[in-house]
């Protein structure tokens, strides 16, 4: 049996139709997307309005990590808004129960939390946090980050194409190199270079410091840019520098975290003790809210009565999806499915490499892979055109996926966690099918 099946060239009538309403009315800013219009979606399947039926590597954007309307979750969501929709910051039984089921499984010593509706609103927080906590203003990225499409969290961003044109951002911005080894600015490779990139960044605070850094912001591989994954040991040293600083430490799990990378949370995988860390995406795998994990000392003293909130952040129903999210992982085994299906993902997808002169590189950790396109394997040169041309011909094969990456030329593997063996190495079959014909 196969799960996926698509009848005729894609788009179908009905999906053209709502693609024609569409893009009349909505400005067509978007990226690159397949071109279905989505009827429903249950598990890791998603069905268009034609009645075709797609197995997904998306999880909408990382989001969906317990699986397309989850029956636990639609309930929560139903039960809670069928009593209030938003009492805005009054105290409620889903608001309280959801702040004690994050902070019980977050890292211990992360003992408070925050609700907030978006991931570049917890960016954003964590950012004000660390000024207000330490007095200072200059805040340390890296190349390549995002944390949000606002002007204050681009400007914390190193992605020029988020900037472009938008004028002076905000001052107090040092950003250091990520360790894209594929792209390697030092044209090195980690079993030679010593993270030469960790010790580059020493220069650049000597250089640009005016010796007022309150913290480092950074995710815990790059997922815009790419799903950069840093090579083992990266973190660690990573850390000591942050730590031999005096400064604090950020760390943007907004789509790292809820099992993504193998473990509840990225930071676990070498030991990382961050002062905060924003959550989004998996947090209600689906409705929309996020969260900042803080140790209270450092938001005790940073943030008065009033100064952190906004009028959806912990409202009842997100709130309610955060407690169910958390029982379906703790109920479910969610982490042990990703793992196992992590494995298979690791065994198959490196062998693109020799399947396709366009496969540059292939990389990535638990349910997170990047497959980088190029022209030519030498030149290195980004094929932004293949990535477009390979999400329409896996469409028409019945897998959905998406782009990212600095240059728009990076598959994004990244299916909900309860995505089945079966459907797993049919997905990939289809992949393999699929990167053959470009
Ligand atoms: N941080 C990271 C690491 C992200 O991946 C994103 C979203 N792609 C954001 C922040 C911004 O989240 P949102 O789109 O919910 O504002």
């Amino acid at each position: 049996m196969s799960y996926a099946n698509v009848n005729g060239t894609l788009p179908g009538k009905k999906s053209s139709e709502y693609l024609e309403k569409w893009k009349k009315y909505e400005a067509d800013k978007t990226g690159y997307q397949a071109q279905v219009a989505i009827d429903h979606a249950s598990g890791a399947m998603m069905y268009d309005v034609d009645g075709n039926a797609f197995i997904d590597w998306t999880s909408g954007v990382l989001v969906t990590n317990v699986g397309h309307c989850h029956k636990k979750l639609v309930a929560a969501v139903k039960h809670a808004s069928e009593n209030m929709l938003n009492v805005y910051e009054y105290c409620n039984p889903y608001r309280a129960q959801a702040a004690e089921d994050l902070v019980g499984i977050a890292p211990s010593y992360l003992d408070r939390c925050f609700f907030l509706s978006t991931g570049s609103e917890a960016t954003d927080s964590a950012v004000r946090i660390m000024k207000r906590a330490t007095g200072k203003y200059e805040i340390v990225s890296f190349y390549g980050s995002f944390h949000g499409r606002t002007l204050s969290t681009a400007s914390l961003g190193g992605l020029s194409k988020n900037k472009k044109h938008f004028g002076p951002l905000l001052p107090g911005q040092l950003r250091i190199p990520f360790p894209y080894c594929y792209r390697c600015p030092f044209h090195s490779c980690p079993e030679k270079c010593g993270m030469m990139c960790i010790e580059f960044a020493d220069e650049v605070v000597r250089a640009n410091s005016s010796g007022e850094i309150a913290g480092f912001i950074g995710e815990p591989y790059l997922g815009t840019a790419g799903f950069v994954i840093p090579p083992k040991g990266y973190w660690t040293q990573m850390q000591k520098w942050i730590r031999d600083m005096g400064i604090l430490f950020t760390l943007d799990e907004v789509q790292s975290s809820y099992g993504r990378t193998g473990t509840m949370w990225a930071a676990e995988r070498e030991g990382l003790t961050p002062d905060i860390i924003t959550v989004g995406k998996g947090i209600g795998s689906g409705v929309s809210t996020s969260a900042l994990l803080m140790r209270s000392e450092i938001v005790d003293k940073a943030m008065g009565k009033g100064e952190l909130g906004s009028t959806y952040g912990g409202n009842p129903v997100s709130c309610a999806a955060v407690s169910a999210v958390i029982n379906i992982f703790k109920e479910e085994n969610v982490l042990a499915n990703a793992q196992k299906i992590a494995k298979i993902l690791a065994a198959r997808l490196p062998k693109l490499l020799e399947m396709s002169a366009y496969v540059g590189d292939v990389r990535g950790v638990g349910m997170v892979w990047g497959i980088e396109l190029v022209e030519d394997k030498k030149t290195k040169e980004p094929a932004p055109q293949r990535v477009k041309q390979l999400i329409d011909l896996c469409a028409n094969h019945g897998l959905l996926i998406g782009s990212v990456g600095m240059f728009g030329n990076v598959v994004r593997v990244g299916p909900p966690l309860v995505i089945t063996e079966d459907q797993i190495n049919e997905s990939l079959d289809i992949m393999e099918t699929c990167i053959k014909l470009l």
